[in-house]
């Protein structure tokens, strides 16, 4: 059994002024005035704080937070090991940087990393600061490493916003509109997108495998990067077999296998990592979000012949596996461990997808239900057709804010609704959350 963790500031959604209310709107006003118009206003509700699936705006109105951050405090909020941890640590000391004189958290997260990544060979780790910092050191070791340049990448994929990360993102906007020139080398092959090419797994596979040894030369391949469920490109499941036919490619080829389990770790899809639901071992994780329950922190953990390659001082950054960051992570491990939360994210899913199935049964705009445990979506369509309706996502979106409920959406036209509770929610806040999305759905007209 797990239970919500106790909350001093209640566990139910309320509202006690518009949303947003004055306060809000007020900082709005001069965020407005300061805050780079670059940055998405996604719902401007100031936060002033939060515990396990609640988030408390400045006007006192109570969110159930089904978004987690983008699956960063993927536990809940203010998980009280973590919270206890970071004090200690910020009290003890908050930097040395790790390349002038190290500390233990550091190899720490380091031994986990290496416990935790599947495959059982010798493994090494790096600790950076983003996910998009992860993925540039992944494939930085992944060039050295294989003397080749090429990296493959998957159509609806998202990496990062750095120069190089936006090249291995697909979408155009609003990521990389205007941003180039981009980073040579990286080629965009199809994904396996059930609910759009109706391929099995190993036609996808085998689509994706022409292309690459086609177009680029299977002995110019470094990488292949891909998400084994994509995040921000839509909760897009590969069909059975795509990952394990891809990855077999990759060993026989002498390239570099690549997971992006940024959005996808940590427990959120019901087991440590996305991968593992079809036994496929990556030569290199990435990880980050989830890694250290709202603490920057990311990791790369290889295999050791990989990640060694790299010459002394070939890695690094000043803040990269910061102390607080890394004991943050460990109480992160620990929690999800002890409390078993990959069966929690499993149990998650099976109420979440059981309701949203029987919803879609109810209404014309649901195209597809999709997902894993507790990293959960559905895609909006014009009735009767497969034709994405943004409209209608932005319309749901709206009436859950107004409604106290955050919901969060993704997909390459937009038309995605997403949801990564915190692995703490309760049954009944679950349920109430659903009510409330199910009310949204059916309010579109
Ligand atoms: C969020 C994300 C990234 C980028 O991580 P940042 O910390 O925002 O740089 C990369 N890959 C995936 C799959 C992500 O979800």
């Amino acid at each position: 059994m797990v239970s919500s963790i106790d909350s001093s500031v209640g566990t139910e959604r309320k509202l006690v002024s518009d949303v947003p209310g004055p306060k809000s709107r007020a900082l709005h006003q001069r965020r407005l005035a300061t805050v780079s118009a670059g940055l998405t206003i996604g719902f401007p509700i100031y936060v002033e704080r939060a515990e396990g699936a609640i988030v408390v705006d400045v006007d006192g109105n109570q969110f159930l937070d089904l978004g987690s951050g983008i699956a960063v405090t993927s536990i809940g909020h203010a998980v009280p090991a973590l919270v206890d941890a970071v004090s200690e640590q910020v009290a003890k000391f908050t930097h040395t940087c790790f390349m002038v004189t190290p500390y233990d958290s550091y190899v720490e997260v380091c031994e986990e990393l290496a416990e935790l990544t599947p495959g059982t060979h010798a493994k090494t780790s790096a600790l950076f600061n983003s996910g998009a910092e992860a993925i540039e050191n992944a494939v930085k070791i992944a060039r050295l490493a294989t003397k080749r340049s090429a990296v493959v990448v998957f159509e609806h994929a998202y990496h990062g916003r750095t120069n190089l990360t936006m090249a291995l993102t697909a979408k155009n906007m609003p990521y990389k509109d205007h941003f180039g020139p981009f980073a040579p080398e990286v080629y965009r092959v199809p994904m396996s997108y059930p609910y759009r090419d109706g391929r099995s797994g190993a036609e996808a596979a085998a689509a994706a495998i022409k292309i690459i040894e086609t177009d680029i030369g299977a002995t110019n391949v470094a990488a292949l990067l891909i998400e084994p469920i994509q995040g921000e490109g839509g909760f897009i499941v590969p069909a059975e077999g795509f990952l394990p036919a891809l990855s077999a490619w990759t060993t026989a080829n002498g390239a570099v296998f690549i997971a992006d389990e940024i959005q996808s770790g940590f427990c959120r899809t019901g087991d440590w990592f996305a991968v593992e639901h079809e036994g496929v071992v990556p030569d290199i994780v990435a990880t980050a979000k989830g890694l250290a329950g709202g603490m920057p922190l990311a990791g790369v953990t290889g295999r050791a012949e990989l990640m060694n390659a790299v010459h002394e001082g070939g890695l690094g950054g000043t803040y990269g596996g910061n102390p607080v960051a890394a004991v943050a992570a460990l109480a992160t491990i620990k929690t999800l461990r002890d409390r078993n939360l990959a069966a929690r994210a499993r149990e998650i899913g099976e109420i979440a997808f059981a309701n949203l199935r029987s919803l879609q049964h109810d209404v014309a705009i649901i195209g597809d239900v999709r997902g894993r445990g507790a990293m959960i979506a559905f895609e909006l369509v014009e009735p009767g057709t497969k034709t994405p309706n943004a409209a209608a996502t932005k319309e749901i979106v709206t009436f859950c804010q107004q409604n106290g409920v955050i919901t969060l959406t993704a997909g390459t036209y937009g038309n995605v609704i997403r949801l990564l509770p915190p692995l703490v929610i309760s049954n009944e806040q679950l349920a109430d959350g659903l009510d409330v999305l199910g009310a949204a759905v059916r309010s579109v007209r």
